[in-house]
């Protein structure tokens, strides 16, 4: 008797976990949206409980301990709004995350996808021709064939890029004021000039970044995450260092972003350098040489931490303006004119942009046209040194 009480209550118990596992789901991805447009850092949002990333992990051990189903997790995210959804999009892409959302992440991706093609109609630089593999995918994947995309280029105009060399073993640091902090030898750029840097990459979506600047004559600093760099996906036949080659074929600069974007200012002073030159040891491993330039994940920087990068002649950068390209709150015009707005009140600077985001690409086409327009010049900051062998940093253990 008494056995049979507690399996009805189990069960009562397993039955109410089940009903609430869609509401436990939404719950998170509400705390996710507001965490995301709350944030006043990128590295708030990573840190937050609720961000894309750690929710995953969350989800993977509520399904296990059976207080959710994947239905519950498909059936929120369908639910929610396609804006806010494009905070997913690298999660719902991730091959990794299967266990979790694979019954229904074609369907999301094609969701996200159809919102961005109808939200790139809306711009006057509409350049549906550089999101091209995109919409074939879209379409191989039996959606409906989308009209009137793909004719609109940008090509119109092209930028005049200012190459202004910099001498990286005299130090160099861009500080958030425009300054060189360490020199104090020059300004990082004049009024009216802009360093576009992209970071977190690479990833498929840098190649649509590529192609954009390609078509305007644009060239950009690329602070690459190291494991990144060398990733084989063999299941996906993809091999990111191929994406890295790219980047440097195309011209632009490009240095580390540590090996696994993780946060140096939380971590022992020797670890740290490990991830800053294991990181841009990857990047040479990918590429075959790069340039000696690094960001600091989050921008998350310590003073021994940069008289070391100093002291290895590696420039650091901060930034200037920050786009603020992963946040899900503003639609891609409002992105624009948020940016636009930075760059007009700083008069230019250094832009921080991240490759990996579909909402970076989608917005750049437009921006660009509007740095044109409004006279700005596009400055590539171009050390005049380059490392062609993985950087030998460990310390010279004492003579005996
Ligand atoms: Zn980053």
């Amino acid at each position: 008797m008494k056995k049979q009480t507690v399996l009805v209550a189990l069960g009562s118990l397993f039955l109410a976990a089940c009903s609430n596992g869609f509401e436990a789901a939404q719950l998170d991805l509400n705390s996710a949206v507001n965490a995301n447009s709350a944030a006043v850092s990128y590295d708030q949002w990573h840190d937050s409980e609720s961000h894309p990333e750690h929710l995953l992990i969350k989800w993977r051990s509520q399904i296990a301990s059976e207080q959710m189903t994947s239905a519950d997790v498909c059936k929120a995210f369908d639910e929610m709004d396609v804006q806010h959804l494009t905070l997913f999009e690298n999660e719902l892409a991730d091959e990794a995350n299967k266990d979790v959302v694979g019954e229904c992440a074609e369907e999301l991706l094609a969701k996200i996808e159809r919102f961005y093609i109808n939200d790139r109609a809306a711009l006057t630089a509409n350049l549906g021709n550089f999101f091209e593999h995109d919409v074939k995918t879209f379409e191989s994947k039996g959606n409906v064939k989308i009209q009137g995309v793909g004719s609109d280029k940008t090509s119109d105009f092209k930028f005049q890029v200012v190459t202004k060399p910099i001498d990286t073993t005299l130090g160099y640091h861009v500080d958030p004021d425009r300054k060189d902090k360490i020199t104090k030898k020059y300004k990082v750029v004049d009024a009216k000039q802009v360093v576009l840097t992209f970071d977190d990459g690479p990833r498929l979506n840098t190649e649509i970044v590529l192609k954009i600047l390609d078509e305007v004559g644009a060239k950009a600093l690329f602070f690459q995450v190291g494991e990144k760099a060398v990733e084989l996906d063999k299941e996906n036949k993809i091999n990111y260092s191929n994406i890295a080659k790219k980047v440097a074929a195309a011209g632009h600069v490009f240095g580390g972003h540590s090996r696994t974007h993780a946060n140096l200012r939380a971590l022992d002073y020797e670890v740290a350098r490990e991830q800053i030159y294991d990181g841009l040891n990857n990047v040479i491993q990918a590429v075959g040489w790069a340039y000696p330039i690094f960001r600091f994940p989050y921008g998350n920087s310590t003073p021994a931490l940069i008289n070391n990068l100093t002291k290895m002649g590696i420039a650091s950068f901060y930034w200037h303006v920050d786009s603020e390209d992963w946040k899900s709150k503003r639609s891609t015009s409002e992105l624009i004119d948020y940016t636009m707005g930075q760059v007009r009140a700083k008069a230019g600077g250094v832009i921080l942009f991240h490759d990996i985001h579909k909402r970076t690409a989608q917005m750049l086409p437009q921006f660009l046209r509007t740095l044109h327009n409004e006279g700005y010049q596009i400055v590539l900051l171009k050390p005049t040194k380059i490392i062609k062998s993985p950087i030998d940093y460990k310390p010279v253990p004492p003579k005996p």
